[in-house]
């Protein structure tokens, strides 16, 4: 039997190693009590990388299931086999594909958006038919490590840049959002939760 706390901290490791820019504590820390306390029993990731905080979220409660989407083959391959080594292959369903190519008729009571950070509306937009009323979608990385609180001019890459004002233009959306009720959370990478009404 292999201890999952080895398993966890291998992830890190090879995390850390291979550049995946994993959820850390703060932020696993706030998702995972957000699924305890709303009892959440079912959940959509768009971003899997290695599988980290899908599995987190599973360790949640045994009754949780999680649908998680990942378009880089090796980081899919990598979170299949940790998904495996933890036995948790009935409760966590991995899809290797981009995520714009995948429609789901199946309906979760929450949607965890952590994939490419400028194309948020777009994956809120496509994923939202599968999120019940109630139901909550959770977006990370609104911070994006502080580059989002600095002023345009301090970023020198012109990427970067762009990628910003995608995430603000993100933040403007989910305010104006009169569907949902969103909470902005000074939390990890800085997190929000957008309760459908
Ligand atoms: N949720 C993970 C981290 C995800 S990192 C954790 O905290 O453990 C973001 C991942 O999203 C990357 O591995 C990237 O390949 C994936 N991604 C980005 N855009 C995607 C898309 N359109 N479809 C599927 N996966 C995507
Ligand atoms: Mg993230």
């Amino acid at each position: 039997m292999v201890d999952k706390y080895t398993v966890i901290r291998e992830m890190r490791q090879y995390a850390e190693k291979n550049n995946v820019p994993i959820m850390l504590d703060e932020g696993i820390e706030f998702l995972t009590t957000f699924i305890l306390k709303n009892h959440i029993k079912n959940i959509l990731e768009i971003g899997t990388a290695i599988g980290y905080s899908a599995i987190m979220m599973a360790f949640v409660d045994p009754n949780v299931k999680i649908t998680t989407i990942e378009r880089d083959e090796v980081r899919y391959l990598e979170a299949l086999k940790n998904v495996k080594k933890l036995g948790l292959e009935d409760r966590i369903t991995l899809i290797y594909n981009d995520a714009f190519n995948v429609k789901l008729d199946e309906k979760f009571d929450l949607i965890f958006i952590d994939a490419a950070k400028a194309q948020n509306i777009k994956f809120f937009e496509f994923f939202e038919y599968n999120l019940v009323s109630g139901g909550a979608v959770i977006t990370d990385n609104l911070k994006f490590h502080g580059m989002v609180d600095k002023e345009e001019y301090e970023i020198k890459s012109k990427n970067l840049r762009a990628l910003v004002r995608k995430i603000k233009d993100y933040i403007v959306y989910l305010k104006e959002n009169k569907k949902y009720d969103t909470e902005f959370f000074e939390v990890g990478d800085g997190i929000s939760v957008s309760v459908k009404k």
